[in-house]
């Protein structure tokens, strides 16, 4: 059974493609419960993350013309991607950035058009990398 300090059904039901709670991996959620304290404690108290997508089906990447070994897709363990949106300014940018790397994200990806994050815990894609769309 997957847990969270933060994060329920209800935030990944409002994710694109729609998922539960229990298709992302323990890891991810840790990491994001550790990065939402870290934003709480030191900008927002109330902070928590606006995810807009999480774990996809490969059946779903596929029928986007997409490869199907996203970090997103949901494996035996679970969903390691979740894309995270910035309602807020370049402040909140700088905070939530710092809240990913405090918890451990070691792949994120900025995507400044759209203004959301992609981060993920994937032990078989590259790491240590920042990437922009
Ligand atoms: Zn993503």
């Amino acid at each position: 059974m997957k847990a969270s300090k933060y994060y329920n059904n209800t935030h990944f039901a409002r994710a694109n493609p729609t998922c539960t709670m229990q298709d992302m991996s323990q890891e991810l959620l840790d990491r994001l419960d550790v990065s939402t304290d870290f934003i709480r404690e030191n900008f927002d108290k109330n902070y928590l993350h606006d995810i807009s997508s999480a774990g996809r089906t490969v059946e779903h990447e596929r029928s986007r013309g997409r490869t199907g070994t996203s970090s997103h897709v949901i494996r035996p363990h679970g969903s390691d991607a979740v894309d995270i949106r910035n309602r807020g300014d370049s402040r909140l940018r700088y905070w939530i950035m710092a809240g990913l790397l405090h918890a451990g994200f070691d792949r994120i990806g900025i995507n400044f058009a759209q203004n959301f994050y992609h981060v993920d815990c994937s032990k078989t894609h590259e790491k240590e990398v920042l990437f922009t769309y």
